[in-house]
């Protein structure tokens, strides 16, 4: 994997529905330098998910020989279905734009092994539980069942937040967006304007 020098690549994570998906959008909306990487999913598309946009839906003959091919940087099995991280985009992206990652901490492990990426990785609570069940119901995009599946995935997704650079509340939103984006900006400034050593 091979950098633009001053691209930086950023991994959000987080239990399902404590609100990666709203942030990342908001970061790629403000600052036009940042592209959402885009996963390929085994999983149905949600009623308000484009394919080629917020996912690339394909089944899981094909996800199988992907990962044969080798096809991916990272993959997981995650609520029954596969998500991964394709080497060709990401490798053309990273050339002239900074990446986001909404990925769990299964594929961060994996990203993390790559010692020369200029990677942040972020995690992302809920203030408390209820709040996070709150806003999978309200979220109206998946069944009873997959919102227990969801919620019961939050004891074991919490357990691996120290993997992670930064943990954030996402309590409010707006709060939580400056938080990340002055984490990010920080972080994007150290390899564009690079220390001088004395
Ligand atoms: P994730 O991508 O982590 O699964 P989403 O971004 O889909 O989560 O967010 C889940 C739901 O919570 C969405 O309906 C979103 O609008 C809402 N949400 C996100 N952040 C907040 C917040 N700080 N306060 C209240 N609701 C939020
Ligand atoms: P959802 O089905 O809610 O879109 O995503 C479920 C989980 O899969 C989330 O934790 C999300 O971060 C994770 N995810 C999405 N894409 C990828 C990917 O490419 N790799 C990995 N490891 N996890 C992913």
């Amino acid at each position: 994997m091979a950098h633009g020098a001053q691209n930086i690549m950023v991994v959000l994570s987080s239990p399902s529905g404590v609100g990666k998906t709203t942030i990342t959008k908001k970061i790629q909306q403000k600052y036009q330098s940042f592209k959402i990487s885009v996963s390929h999913t085994t999983r149905t598309p949600r009623s308000n998910e484009v394919d080629g946009v917020d996912y690339h839906f394909i089944s899981r003959f094909k996800f199988e020989e992907l990962i044969k091919k080798e096809k991916f940087y990272e993959y997981a099995k995650i609520f029954d279905n596969y998500y991964g991280t394709s080497k060709q985009s990401v490798d053309s992206t990273i050339k002239t734009n900074d990446i986001i990652f909404d990925i769990d901490w299964q594929g961060t492990k994996q990203l993390s092994k790559f010692k020369n990426l200029k990677l942040i990785k972020i995690f992302l609570i809920a203030k408390n539980k209820e709040e996070l069940k709150n806003r999978l119901i309200k979220r109206n995009q998946n069944t009873k069942l997959e919102i227990d599946k969801r919620f019961k995935s939050f004891d074991e997704d919490i357990k691996h937040w120290s993997d992670y650079d930064y943990i954030i509340i996402n309590d409010n939103l707006d709060s939580c967006f400056k938080q990340i984006e002055s984490i990010i900006l920080n972080y994007k400034k150290k390899f564009t304007f690079p220390q001088i050593s004395q």
